[in-house]
């Protein structure tokens, strides 16, 4: 019987798994390997993190779901792949390490027919001095990274109710960094607390970020018809500061984070300093730290993974202008170009380039955001291989793939800027292609039809909804797979 093996259960690599389950039932083994024995809907760390939720609304172990379906689960991190098997046996296969505490310690070799890594980001807090929770700022990357920082918040706000004037400054840690929409959601949130507690006045409230323009979300912003008009994102982003009194400070690198103070490099060059009595920024992203090996036991991990550390896909990786890039630029089936049987989905697979254009300061520093690979492509990624390997199990290795190109994909995302069911509000943001196609939309490079943005209470209710629609898919509960990625 085929075996695929998943490494990862984050949004993509669950899905993978939900779906080759479903289709393939009893016909192939399934395993997933991943070092959390939680899954976490990520986007609710926002609510965690301003004590809105409890870690426990948003994780639930993963073991009795993939027990019920019938799928394998290894509680273990993924150390390296041999694509090409050992001498004595050309099957694939990984290398794990346990991080189960009944089996710590144990390590072992997991062969695969089909191996797709879904392995998400490294938090690589370690690019920027004195970044993240061991460090001077706090993060809400992980449930438990957001309940650190809500405890955080609550000391602001008791000294804030104590007649104290604070700083809270909320953004991204380093001119690489990905992810802008959550920095955005979580500055709101604050924002949004600070005025329900009653404390809002004595605090200044800062977005600290690598953005050229407010608006500009990793996604080179958005150009959205409105009313007959055109609008943009980056007026439609800063009407929302000015009216929320939020100051932003764009096109920063920060370099240290000493405590109480960020020191941040503009993209002009400059430098300076912030003070902060709360800091909460993302770090910036790469790939996990895994080997690869050939059957000689060469070291080829160069040739599997890009320079930061994502798998090369089908992608074209070549080099170019930001004027050159093109949407066939991006992959389409998510296949390793060197290993038919290898598939990366989710943050795990390495872009092409930006999507933003690039920018460097004068003194050679890199202040553009990373490529976002949000939940609803990550999602489709994790599905559509699914279907890939499903059909090549079932039909042979000439089935042709599937394909789900982000440049032919269109993404929502809800952006929470506060919560409560009558004063809550959200951004609620769609656009099509997330890839801008400047042949066949000139201008934007999205069709203005299919790209929107609007900010009400009614974007809170969809979020709220959203969450339990996709803990319930998650769990693979009645009809999930009805429920769209
Ligand atoms: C705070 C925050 C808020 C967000 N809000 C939104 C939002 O509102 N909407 C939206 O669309 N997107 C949002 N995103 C982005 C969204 O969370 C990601 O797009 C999504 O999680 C990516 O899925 P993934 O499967 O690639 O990675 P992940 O979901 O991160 O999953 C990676 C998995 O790999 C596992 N893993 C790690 N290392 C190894 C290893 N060595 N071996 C095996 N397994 C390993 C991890 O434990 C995890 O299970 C948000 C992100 C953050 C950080």
């Amino acid at each position: 019987m085929a075996r695929v093996v998943i490494l990862g259960a984050g949004i993509s690599g669950h899905t993978a798994a939900r779906h080759l389950q479903r289709h393939l039932k009893k016909g192939a083994e399934i395993i997933v390997v991943s070092p959390n024995s939680n899954w976490n809907w990520i986007p609710s760390n926002i609510w965690v993190g301003v004590g809105k939720m409890t870690k426990d609304q948003v994780t639930f172990p993963l073991a009795p779901i993939y027990k019920r379906k019938h799928i394998g689960f290894r509680q273990a991190k993924a150390v390296a792949i041999h694509p090409e098997g050992s001498p004595d046996n050309p099957q694939g296969f990984v290398d794990i390490d346990y991080t189960d505490p009944t089996r710590s310690g144990q390590e072992e070799q997991l062969t695969y027919d089909y191996l797709i890594v879904a392995t998400g980001p490294k938090l690589n807090f370690a690019a920027t001095p004195g970044l993240g929770p061991d460090g001077n700022s706090w993060s809400v990357c992980t449930a438990g990274h957001a309940e650190q920082s809500a405890a955080a918040l609550e000391t602001i706000i008791e000294a804030l109710k104590a007649g104290e004037r604070k700083t809270l400054v909320i953004g991204v840690g380093h001119g690489t960094c990905t992810c802008e929409g959550a920095a955005f959601e979580y500055t709101f949130n604050v924002e949004h607390e600070l005025r329900e507690r009653g404390v809002r006045e004595l605090a200044d409230v800062v977005y600290l970020s690598n953005e050229y323009d407010l608006g500009d979300l990793g996604v080179g912003g958005m150009t959205f018809a409105q009313n007959g008009f055109e609008t943009s994102s980056k007026m439609w982003t800063e009407s929302l500061f000015r009216e929320r009194g939020v100051r932003a400070i764009l096109r920063a690198h920060v370099e240290k984070v000493d405590p109480g103070v960020i020191h941040y490099e503009e993209l002009d060059g400059s430098k300076h300093t912030l003070d902060f009595d709360f800091a909460m920024l993302l770090p910036p992203f790469r790939g996990v730290d895994m080997k690869a090996y050939a059957n000689n036991g060469d070291d080829i991990t160069d040739d599997l993974f890009a320079p930061n550390g994502f798998l090369r896909v089908d992608a074209d990786y070549a080099a170019k202008p930001f004027e050159e890039w093109t949407p066939e630029d991006w992959p389409k089936t998510y296949q390793c170009p060197r290993y038919a049987n290898v598939f990366g989905v989710g943050i795990a697979f390495a872009p092409p380039h930006a999507i933003s254009e690039p920018r460097k300061s004068p003194n050679g520093t890199i202040i553009s955001p990373a490529p976002p690979r949000t939940g609803m492509p990550s999602g489709v990624m994790g599905r559509t291989v699914a279907l890939s390997i499903a059909e090549r199990i079932r039909h042979g290795d000439q089935a042709p793939l599937r394909t789900a190109s982000m440049a032919a994909m269109g993404a929502a995302c809800i952006a929470s800027a506060g919560t409560g069911l009558r004063k809550g509000s959200a951004a609620a943001i769609t656009m099509y292609p997330i890839i801008p196609d400047r042949k066949r939309f000139p201008g934007s490079g999205r069709d203005l039809t299919q790209t929107s943005g609007e900010i009400g209470l009614s974007g809170h209710w969809t979020k709220l909804l959203l969450h339990y629609l996709f803990i319930y898919k998650a769990k693979a509960r009645f009809g999930w797979f009805m429920i769209p990625e």
